[in-house]
């Protein structure tokens, strides 16, 4: 990558490495279950999520929409955060394709957990109520954010109360996993389905990973036909995604750490605000306390100029800047300058 691309850990390039494993994986037609690359990344991936299958699926948004459409009846309720990517940036799909309602959940900035959700199930006794069909949590969420384990058992607590599956969007799973200092499984643990993405910071070009029991997967795999997402020669992405489970997850924190000297030279630059505390995955927001007077427009062009890219700052006035394996460490250090040249 000869641009220095902050705006996601989406833009990732497959490596050199993936290249090669894709041009020569064995392949199959894998609606007939023939393709042996797809079947062993569905294996090793299943094994990495402690669950008993997984399924190859197109992108994330796929995987947690067939999630939904796999666990939920037509006219039945999802209670999730608010801030969940499910709500905010899945285009609407799940009133389309699982036809359910979502219940959101204001938390105000606080952790999910069982007391959030509680008062919020609904038994669909009366005949007037949706009844409550899923929970979703996502971790780490796309703002950075990771839920510690004892979160995820609180929303366990819950769900099992009211007798509720749990999915997990963890398009970062592997990110929340080496934030939290454990492995991915001990956070799936908590959860009856979970989607990961293999194609973030992970590096693969295309596709992520839905993962549950043996019976929800064969559910999934049908329905997954009927969307369209019933691919043929598919070893050609999954001998990628394999290299990207086997050799880019254990760098991941490699990324963080970026993350973190990114965060601390852009906290030196006078007028910046950084919560450095909020550093956790791969991202570092920041504000600068003139933003007000400062055309955001102006700054994405200046970056630009520098070879720098970045998305333009979100609702609240704030740049996310996103580290991931095109990111070295001599590139933290030409966005830490670049910016601070623009803000002097
Ligand atoms: C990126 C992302 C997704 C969706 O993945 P796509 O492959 O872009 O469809 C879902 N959930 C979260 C939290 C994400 O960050």
């Amino acid at each position: 990558m000869n641009t220095i691309d902050l705006r996601s850990d989406t833009v990732t390039w497959p490596t050199d490495a993936m290249r090669q494993a894709m041009a020569v994986a064995a392949v199959g037609d894998d609606v007939y279950g023939d393709d042996p690359t797809v079947r062993e990344l569905e294996t090793y991936a299943a094994s990495l999520a402690g669950k008993e299958a997984a399924l190859f699926v197109p992108s994330g948004t796929f995987g947690n929409q067939l999630a939904l459409f796999t666990h939920c009846p037509r006219g039945s309720e999802v209670i999730l955060d608010e801030q969940c990517h499910i709500v905010q940036h899945e285009a609407g799909a799940s009133s389309v394709i699982a036809g359910v309602q979502l219940r959101t959940l204001d938390l105000a900035g606080e952790t999910i957990s069982a007391e959030a959700i509680l008062p919020r199930v609904r038994s669909g006794d009366d005949i007037h109520e949706p009844r409550t069909s899923l929970v979703c949590v996502e971790n780490a969420h796309s703002n950075g954010k990771v839920i510690p384990l004892a979160a995820m058992e609180s929303v366990r607590r819950a769900a099992d109360r009211a007798h509720l599956p749990i999915h997990l969007d963890g398009a970062r799973v592997f990110n929340a996993a080496v934030a939290l200092g454990v492995q991915a499984k001990d956070i799936t643990q908590y959860v009856d389905s979970v989607m990961f993405c293999l194609s973030k910071g992970l590096c693969a070009p295309v596709g992520s990973i839905l993962a549950g029991t043996r019976r929800f997967i064969d559910d999934a795999r049908r329905k997954r036909k009927l969307m369209g997402g019933g691919l043929r020669q598919a070893g050609i992405l999954a001998a990628a995604g394999l290299v990207a489970l086997k050799d880019m997850r254990p760098r991941l924190d490699e990324d963080h750490e970026n993350a973190r000297i990114l965060a601390q030279r852009i906290a030196a630059i006078p007028g910046m605000r950084v919560d450095l505390a909020s550093v956790q995955i791969n991202m570092v927001y920041f504000t600068h306390e003139r933003a007000g007077s400062i055309d955001p427009e102006a700054f994405v062009d200046f970056m630009r100029g520098k070879g720098v890219l970045i998305n333009p700052p979100g609702a609240d006035g704030a740049y996310r800047l996103v580290t991931h394996y095109w990111i070295t460490r001599e590139r933290v250090e030409a966005v830490a300058k670049a910016i601070a040249d623009f803000f002097a």
